[in-house]
């Protein structure tokens, strides 16, 4: 006889831990499985986190935070900048702590977790696990993946999780100490020469370190992000000591189906990746909480709400910014000089409390005929 429980969990990212943390309080038993010895690394991450979309899903704890944002620089493809003003925008986070806090916080509550424990199959209600090169079975009534973007549980449980080469960003990132930068101010920088059908940030961990990384996507550029990145830096901050040489993938794309009969996909598993700005710390923990809350229900046999919950609170984010990232993508650099204006003319000496981002396209669109052109569709 195997060893079971009500609830498993396959991945210690936030989706994963915030699923069993919200699950655990019901009382029920839940084991969170996590193939890496410690959780949070290694990391793939720029450990940007917005304010505004983690509300009333977690309250961010002072000693997770590098270093604390009050808007940002943004760049256009001439090099010309503009300031936008956001007082308690967000983090900058440090992951290598929040990832674990919020592991402890399912320990806490009653979860036991098995680290150093990779799920590799999945059988007649089993995940199967390998561990230090032993094999076990843990029963399951229901399961939550929360594997981040390889989304092997996904698959296996029937989910079409495969991404084409248009439905994921290819980003390089590397983390630099020793150089100068206001912590206060992230910087994104946009154009054909820096991310093609991406952008780059450079994101403060302190006043003399930063993630500085970016995305591009493979429709519109053959070369390895690290070619460009290693251009942005040598230019930036020549003098700059690399730390760590991250390299990984953004899922863009939006699942038909997310759910099943005894399962639920959260966080990259489920693709809930912004497809915009490639965020997906928000949605993971948003998405581990609805997961928890709902995994119960089915469990005491009551109707469950999942997937009218992440349609409300997830997808109808993502659906619109995903119509808008195929316009993005058609852009040339001309249209992106354009927007910049646009946006310059908008932001510049304001301070801001928040940003719509479909009254944003839409203020875009409606300035440029030919805007108009390529977005009519995101309008009507
Ligand atoms: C370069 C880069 C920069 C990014 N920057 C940002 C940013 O600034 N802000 C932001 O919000 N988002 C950012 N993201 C996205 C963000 O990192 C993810 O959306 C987020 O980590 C998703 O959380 P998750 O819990 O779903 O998955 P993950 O954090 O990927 O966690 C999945 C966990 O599952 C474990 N696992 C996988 N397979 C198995 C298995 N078979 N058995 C057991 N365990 C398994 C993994 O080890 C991992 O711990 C970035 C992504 C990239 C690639």
């Amino acid at each position: 006889m195997s060893e079971s429980y009500d609830l498993i969990v396959v991945g210690a990212g936030p989706a994963g831990s915030a699923a069993a943390y919200t699950a655990i309080e019901s009382g029920i038993s839940v084991l969170l499985l996590e193939e890496h010895p410690q959780i949070g690394i290694p990391l793939t991450c720029a450990e940007g986190l917005s304010r505004s979309t983690i509300k009333g899903y977690l309250d961010v704890e002072p000693e997770w935070i590098s270093t604390e944002l009050s808007g940002s620089m943004v760049r256009g493809p001439d090099g010309d900048e503009f300031k936008i003003e956001y007082p308690n925008v967000g983090w900058i986070m440090n992951r290598k702590v929040f990832d674990p806090a919020l592991t402890k916080k399912a320990i806490s509550n009653g979860a036991l977790v098995e680290t150093s424990s990779r799920a590799i199959g999945i059988e007649d209600n089993e995940v199967i696990v390998e561990n230090s090169g032993e094999r076990r079975r843990y029963g399951f009534k229901f399961l939550i993946a929360a594997d981040g973007i390889a989304s092997n549980v996904g698959s296996w449980m029937g989910i079409d999780t495969n991404l084409n080469l248009n439905e994921i960003e290819s980003c390089a990132e590397y983390v630099i100490e020793d150089i100068e930068i206001d912590p206060r101010y992230a910087q994104l920088i946009f154009g054909d020469e820096y991310a093609p059908g991406g952008y780059a940030w450079i994101l403060p961990k302190s006043c003399n370190s930063a993630n500085i990384g970016l995305g591009v996507s493979l429709l519109k550029t053959k070369k390895h992000p690290k070619h460009f990145l290693d251009n942005l830096v040598k230019k930036e901050f020549p003098e700059g000591k690399i730390k760590e040489r991250i390299f990984g993938c953004v899922p863009v794309k939006i699942l038909k189906k997310f759910s099943g009969e005894n399962f639920y996909l959260v966080g990259d598993a489920a693709r809930f990746t912004d497809p915009l700005s490639g965020a997906g710390i928000a949605n993971a923990v948003k998405s581990g909480v609805i997961a928890g809350r709902n995994a119960v229900l089915r469990l005491k046999g009551k109707e469950d709400h999942f997937e009218v919950e992440i349609k409300n609170e997830i997808l109808k984010e993502i659906t619109f910014h995903h119509k808008v990232r195929n316009v993005y993508l058609r852009l040339t650099d001309h249209d992106y000089r354009k927007i910049f204006r646009i946006g310059k003319r908008i932001f510049e000496g304001n301070t801001i409390d928040n940003i719509n981002s479909r009254r944003l396209v839409r203020e875009i669109l409606l300035s440029s005929h030919h805007l108009f052109g390529l977005g009519f569709s995101l309008l009507f």
